[in-house]
């Protein structure tokens, strides 16, 4: 609801400020409406997807005056049908999803659709999804439409640590997946967490000297996607097999989703519950 309302207010929407509290009461009964639509088993989910779009009449340049608030429901089945499908990346193109200043940390439209040609490009040459760079140093920022973890031992301090992207510069969308592992990750307890830009030279020396553990994209369709391959400057990075960081994420949070573990309080909403209705 959050990234939402941040989302409408970098259009100029008005109604930002809508209630959270009142528009998930909605969508808990939406659900309920919808329930025999939630396909049952393993790895089926509802799809939620509230969507905000402007009805504003009126042809020109202007910020809108209306808006239409919806939200679309569809079954869906399991993302892996057989175990996890690691993808291949490639980080060699010329084109950039997002930069500082720009919209890269919003769900708006605009940033999607010009991915679709750099996502056709890699697909012509083996390669299943764009790794983002950003600036001179190859900063690594994200995905496809999805946030990149990186697992590695840390050349400094020689420990194990889990590096993401920060969202300090306003290029990474926040990403609630992300936000889930980096809290999972740093309640364990057992390897550093880090929210800082890996280069794609760190991550290729990384490789080379066998300190690169685990790649994976992280966000709601897949949950976690492992990596095998990142393609960078013509050449093929290897990355191990799906370790066990990338499996134990997978099954923690789809454990929660399933409710077969509890989860961090405020994680979760029972359907039926009745919410306070005060404006967060
Ligand atoms: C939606 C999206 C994500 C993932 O966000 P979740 O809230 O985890 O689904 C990450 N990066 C981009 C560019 C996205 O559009």
């Amino acid at each position: 609801m959050e990234r939402l309302s941040n989302s409408m207010a970098r259009l100029q929407m008005p109604g930002a400020d809508f209630n959270r509290n009142e528009l998930i009461q909605c969508l808990s009964e939406l659900v309920q409406l919808d329930e025999k639509w939630i396909p049952q088993g393993e790895g089926y989910s509802l799809y939620i997807r509230p969507t905000v779009i402007a009805t504003h009449k009126f042809l020109g340049l202007a910020a809108p005056d209306s808006l239409l608030l919806y939200v679309i429901t569809s079954p869906v089945g399991p993302y892996y049908k057989s175990g996890f499908n690691p993808i291949r990346l490639t980080a060699d193109t010329s084109y950039v999803r997002a930069w500082p200043g720009g919209t890269g940390d919003s769900k708006v439209g605009g940033n999607y659709a010009p991915t679709m040609k750099p996502a056709a490009d890699a697909a012509k040459h083996g390669y299943s999804q764009v790794l983002w760079l950003f600036g001179e140093n190859d900063e690594i920022t994200e995905v496809g439409a999805m946030n990149v973890f990186f697992y590695l031992i840390n050349k400094e301090t020689g420990k194990p640590e889990l590096v993401t992207a920060p969202l300090t510069r306003g290029d990474i969308l926040p990403g609630v997946t992300r936000q889930s592992i980096l809290d999972l990750c740093r309640s364990w307890g057992d390897f550093d967490v880090s929210e800082r830009f890996a280069t794609m030279p760190e991550i290729r020396e990384a490789a080379n000297d066998n300190r690169l553990l685990e790649v994976f994209g992280a966000g709601t369709a897949a949950v976690v996607s492992p990596v095998s391959c990142i393609q960078y400057k013509g050449k093929d990075i290897d990355i191990p097999a799906v370790g066990e960081v990338t499996q134990r994420v997978w099954d923690e949070i789809t454990g929660i989703q399933y409710g077969k573990t509890e989860g961090p309080p405020g994680w979760s909403i029972p359907v039926d519950a009745k919410i306070v209705n005060k404006q967060s």
